[in-house]
């Protein structure tokens, strides 16, 4: 049958029956025949070889766009997994999927892989890529799947779970062969090997068979592909600068914080200097939540287990919670998860009606929530968190502009520190959802008005919202461009009904309030280890637990060094004096490496005159002979908080 296909550019073109992707791409000019590596029909993409079966919308694929960059490191884990077959007689395969920036395979061998393995891997993949050989789409029964697949217990296990309503009759299984090598796949596939332009494999790591620890380690290897040599090398020093500002290494570096054994996974214990600028993003919180009418709770670490099942964490949050403890003939407790219950106890604690609402409850919460432990990462994943966390509660009339004013809160909190770039993702109702439908439409409009007027961009996540809210995720650019989740503003249709709130209304009648969770850092630790990588250490002067450091260029100099020293802290600085006896120039260097955001070198004619030699970080070189009272000036205007 022929087929019409609509180009991107709104052409329609009628083609004969039995065209190929790569036909049509060539129709349309060599160059793009050429760069093309599969197509997309309607939004399927398929293979440049398959013949087309469908009108619609057609467009082809290249390696500059994400959907390329998806086939080339498909086709690059088949490679993978190519090599190590080859190489490691008795290995076995398990999946490998493309992912964010690269692609990973996961293997059943006897050792876990050395990097001198992964160069003879990396050898081997090189001399397949240079044969060129071209990959071929097979359709098999689930049955001549099972035969071929017969050695590789992984593949048996995902072949036998392919749901026999989930494939069209024709086909089965679909697997790619290159050479003599097969492996279960959908694709679409590179036309062949040698359509790889840039490759590497990164590290290798242990990982359980279909991420569950109770089932078999598997190897697994990472590997990157980019459509250039280029692109590759730019992806390998973003790498390096990120493994550069890695703030689980920069955090014991500049004594902040460490993750003892002892301790236990995904807990951090902080540091006198760490201390001081938790101390400083904590205050801030409370400031600014003062500012916007939010009032401070405090609540405790464990509840009864009952207050879990009425809230129903117990049902649906099981799982991430550490399990019941009791002593003597107490009942079960639990430690808490999350906050919300305690703030909810504050609201029922007496009767309430419109006149106390919007009540803003806000509280830097303690909470503890078992995470798997290969999940753990430094700060930014954890099992002990303190959450800036807020619990609002209003009436339908207040709901739009408590919105705005959270999205308004969330963008200030994230600019004061430095951070101005911002996405939102706005999840709506999924399709198990709980709460009235007409509740879910307001709270998801006035999401999106608050998106609107704060001018913040976003996209829609359809379905994508919890089941018992829309919500409004906020993720920031870091420095080198990464981008990161911080804030979620949630609504909830659960907790108010399952707690029976209610509010009396101007005449009498009784109405459930609207509950907005909303969390600006996330989590302290979390901010705080996206703010060391996002500065790489290096934070403004108003977070910095040392600004200013006083060297004192020989022993006579050190009581001048101190009266400095003495006289900027009176103005409300944080200042160290280094008295070791190490030379001039490696007291500067430390105090550089340590990333102090001023140092101050004194010596005779500073003595004499009543001056310093002053250098900010960054700053090659320091200015001599600055008056006393001069640099006390400019270091207190630079260590100003935001907003002072
Ligand atoms: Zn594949
Ligand atoms: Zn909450």
């Amino acid at each position: 049958m022929p087929v019409e296909l609509e180009y991107p550019d709104g052409t329609v073109v009628a083609h004969p029956d039995g065209v190929t992707g790569l036909d049509v791409a060539r129709s349309i000019g060599p160059g793009l025949a050429k760069a093309a590596v599969a197509v997309s029909v309607n939004g399927n993409l398929l293979d440049l070889s398959t013949p087309l079966q469908s009108s619609g919308e057609f467009s082809v694929i290249t390696l500059d766009s994400p959907e390329g960059l998806d086939v080339l490191r498909h086709s690059s884990a088949h490679v993978l997994a190519q090599a190590v077959l080859d190489l490691f007689p008795g290995a076995t395969f398990a999946i490998g999927p493309p992912i964010e920036d690269g692609f990973y395979y996961d293997f059943a061998v006897e050792d876990p892989f050395t990097p001198d393995d992964l160069e003879r891997v990396s050898a081997r993949m090189e001399e397949i890529i240079h044969e060129d050989q071209p990959f071929q789409r097979e359709v098999m029964t689930i049955d001549e799947a099972l035969a071929v697949f017969a050695d590789h217990r992984f593949k048996v296990e995902i072949i036998k779970s392919v749901e026999p309503t989930e494939v069209e009759s024709t086909e089965a299984v679909s697997a790619y062969r290159n050479q003599d090598f097969i492996d279960l796949c959908r694709g679409p596939h590179l036309p062949s090997t040698g359509r790889i332009p840039a490759i590497k494999l990164l590290r290798s790591s242990g990982a359980y068979w279909r991420g569950d620890e109770a089932n078999e380690q598997l190897q697994r290897i990472y590997g990157t592909a980019w459509a250039s040599k280029g692109d590759l090398d730019a992806y390998l020093d973003r790498l390096e600068e990120a493994a550069r500002r890695d703030h689980r290494k920069l955090g014991p570096e500049l004594d902040l914080y460490s993750f003892p054994e002892d301790l236990g996974i995904g807990l951090a214990i902080w540091h006198p200097k760490g201390g001081i600028l938790r101390t400083l993003v904590e205050d801030h919180s409370r400031a600014i939540h003062a500012r916007y009418g939010f009032d401070y709770v405090f609540s405790p670490h464990i509840a009864k287990a009952d207050l879990w099942h009425t809230s129903g964490h117990l049902d649906f949050y099981a799982e991430n919670m550490y399990p019941g403890m009791k002593a003597g003939d107490d009942p079960e407790y639990r430690v808490k998860p999350m906050n919300c219950p305690f703030h909810i106890l504050v609201y029922q604690s007496r009767g309430r009606s419109y006149r106390d609402l919007p009540m803003r409850l806000s509280e830097l919460g303690g909470v503890y929530r078992y995470e798997k432990s290969g999940q753990m990462h430094g700060l930014l994943r954890v099992r002990g968190m303190t959450q800036d966390d807020s619990h609002t509660f209003c009436t339908e009339d207040q709901i739009q502009d408590e919105l705005t004013l959270h999205l308004r809160f969330v963008i200030n909190w994230l600019t004061d520190f430095g951070f101005t770039e911002f996405e939102a993702d706005l999840s709506t109702r999924p399709e198990k959802a709980v709460g009235d439908p007409e509740r879910w439409r307001i709270t998801e409009a006035a999401l999106a008005e608050a998106l609107r007027v704060t001018g913040v961009p976003y996209q829609i996540a359809e379905g994508e919202g919890a089941f018992y809210g829309p919500k409004i995720d906020v993720h920031i650019r870091d420095a080198i461009g990464r981008r990161w989740q911080c804030s979620t503003i949630q609504l909830d249709f659960n907790e108010p009904e399952r707690f029976g709130m209610g509010y009396v209304t101007p005449e009498n009648t009784t109405e459930r309030p609207y509950m907005i969770h909303c969390a600006k850092a996330g989590s302290i630790e979390r901010f705080i280890g996206v703010m060391v990588e996002h500065y790489a250490g290096a934070f403004p002067m108003w977070l910095a637990p040392v600004q200013v450091t006083v060297v004192p260029v020989a022993d006579r100099h050190l009581d001048y060094a101190r009266e400095v020293a003495a006289t900027l802290g009176e103005a409300g600085l944080r200042v160290e004096v280094d008295d070791s006896n190490d030379s001039l120039g490696d007291k500067v260097r430390t105090a550089i490496t340590q990333k102090h955001p001023a140092v101050i070198v004194v010596g005779d004619a500073d003595v004499e005159e009543r001056t310093v030699g002053l250098r900010f970080y960054g700053e090659d070189r320091d200015t001599r002979g600055v008056p006393l009272d001069q640099a006390e000036k400019s270091l207190v205007e630079k260590a100003a908080k935001p907003g002072e």
